[in-house]
């Protein structure tokens, strides 16, 4: 028989990933901030909670999806905070990415109270959440992810468990860092090619199947080629994930050299106005300091 499930955060990503939970057929009971987000979660058949200590009285496991570490902790902490109504047995799973420590910090703190604690976020975008097919890396114990795998499975498809507390997230800044260094490179070849009085939509067909094709270079890279910088993941969240793999490497006290340049160039597009662009708008960067521009206006 499956167990309650409650779901707190129904933003971009929460709201696909709930609505795939409610349509797979489960009890469904959902929380967030901003109350009139939780009406068509209501019109699909889930409870709502008026706080997160109602949802997790109320539910066996509980899922978050909240924007950053001290969002998490708001809803954990917090007045009517989930702590206040967690007990033994239930299960706490945070989708959201946050940093590696406070994660650690958190799921200690939920331990305590007899209950258990995955750090599971998600890649695959608001696309990959709408349609249940996010890659979920998960630090934790692997009996819970067995008891979590048939709600993770409504949401996900590649669903990997990488190892202890807070390994879900170290991994999630794993595939941020190679995210943001390759679109560095498919940025700075474009603007080579560009130069270089090359047709970009031929570049890119020559060489994406070769050792030098990537998942940036084959979405992203059309997308820059006819100027098109609607965010399928935003700079400023892209710059929340970058501060907490430098925050994590600052304390293991290892260089990112290239992630750490990379966020300053970000930066100088965050003070143009340009954070709620997508994250392949970080060709304007180099773009500034080349004099000259990639691609046609649409
Ligand atoms: P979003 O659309 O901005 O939604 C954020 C959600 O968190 C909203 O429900 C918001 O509530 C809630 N929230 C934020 N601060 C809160 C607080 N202090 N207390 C209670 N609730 C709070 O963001 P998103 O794109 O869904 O991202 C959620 C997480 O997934 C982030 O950690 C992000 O890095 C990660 N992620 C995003 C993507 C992507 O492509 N978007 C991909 C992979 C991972 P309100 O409705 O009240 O504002």
């Amino acid at each position: 028989m499956s167990e309650k499930i409650g779901f707190i955060g129904l933003g971009i990503m929460g709201r696909g990933m709930t609505h795939n939970l409610i349509k797979a057929g489960f009890d469904v009971t959902v929380w967030n901030r901003t109350l009139s987000r939780a009406v068509e979660f209501a019109e699909a058949g889930a409870h709502v909670a008026a706080t997160p200590a109602e949802l997790a009285a109320r539910c066996d496991i509980i899922f978050i999806c909240v924007s950053d570490t001290p969002d998490v902790e708001a809803v954990i902490y917090g007045d009517n905070g989930v702590l206040a109504g967690i007990s033994a047995g239930k299960l706490v799973v945070d989708h959201s990415t946050i940093s590696p420590k406070g994660t650690r910090e958190m799921a200690a703190k939920i331990n305590a109270h007899g209950a258990a604690w995955l750090d599971a976020p998600v890649s695959g975008g608001s696309e990959g959440a709408a349609k249940g097919t996010l890659s979920i890396m998960i630090g934790g114990e692997a009996a819970n992810i067995e008891r979590a795998r048939p709600y993770l499975e409504a949401m996900g498809k590649n669903i990997v468990h990488v190892g202890a507390q807070g390994a879900g997230q170290m991994v999630k800044l794993v595939n941020q860092i190679l995210v943001v260094v390759n679109m560095l490179a498919v940025s700075e070849a474009m603007l080579f090619a560009e130069a270089g009085g090359l047709d970009l939509a031929s570049t890119i067909k020559a060489v994406e199947k070769g050792a030098a094709g990537s998942w940036m270079l084959s979405m992203r890279g059309p997308q820059v080629m006819v100027r098109d910088w609607r965010p399928g993941f935003m700079i400023d969240l892209q710059q929340k994930d970058l501060r907490l793999a430098l925050e994590a490497a600052e304390e293991m006290g290892i260089p990112l050299i290239a992630t750490s340049m990379i966020s300053h160039l970000y930066r100088t597009l965050q003070k143009q106005g340009l954070g709620s662009e997508g994250n392949h708008a970080l060709i304007k960067s180099l773009e500034h300091l080349a004099g000259m521009e990639v691609g046609k206006q649409p």
